[in-house]
């Protein structure tokens, strides 16, 4: 990212919505906004491939939840923060990883330009690529600012969303487990 590029077109976005760019509370603005791009959208240089360290799972075969992990991200139609939380299972086949890591792996697909759907499919079949486990459950609630602010201005929906692989799929007995568990 060029931060200083973000920087003049941030200050251009301001004048333009017909704002000063140069009066006291908005001289700054500029530099803060490309600043903050950088936590925002730095989930592009990430690979989640080099992150997904895994561990003997020393024959451990029920199901391991993360549950309501906080995420931010972008949403791509409109550029406006979707938000809430994630909960992610998987019954291991040998490996398991470090719990830490999937919150890690919200972080990395969460902070590009996303819709709610790929980040849900890409969390689940990432983990399914790399660990190769039993199976996996995603679940994603939110709150969409295009939703909330602009639009049909509902301050309330929850958008749902939820992708399984393997047994979580195949399997009614284990996907209902995770849904209460979660
Ligand atoms: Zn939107």
């Amino acid at each position: 990212m060029n931060l200083e590029k973000i920087e003049k077109l941030a200050r251009e976005l301001i004048e333009e919505i017909g704002e000063s760019p140069d009066r006291e509370g908005l001289k700054e603005t500029p530099k803060r906004m490309a600043k903050s791009f950088e936590k925002i959208f730095g989930g592009y240089g990430e690979d989640p491939k080099k992150m997904l360290t895994q561990f003997d799972g020393e024959n451990y075969d029920e199901m391991i939840i993360c549950k309501d992990i906080d995420f931010y991200s972008t949403c791509e139609h409109h550029m406006q923060p979707f938000f809430g939380k994630i909960s992610i299972g998987y019954i291991p086949d040998k490996k398991i990883i470090g719990i830490s890591k999937l919150p890690r792996l919200v972080e990395i697909f969460s902070r590009r330009l996303q819709n709610q759907e790929r980040l849900t499919m890409q969390i689940a079949t990432t983990l399914t690529d790399m660990l190769k486990p039993k199976g996996v459950g995603v679940v994603v609630n939110a709150r969409h600012l295009c939703m909330m602010a602009r639009g049909v201005e509902k301050q309330n929906t929850l958008m749902t969303t939820s992708y399984c692989t393997g047994l979580f799929k195949k399997n009614a007995k284990t996907r209902s487990e995770f849904l209460r568990l979660i």
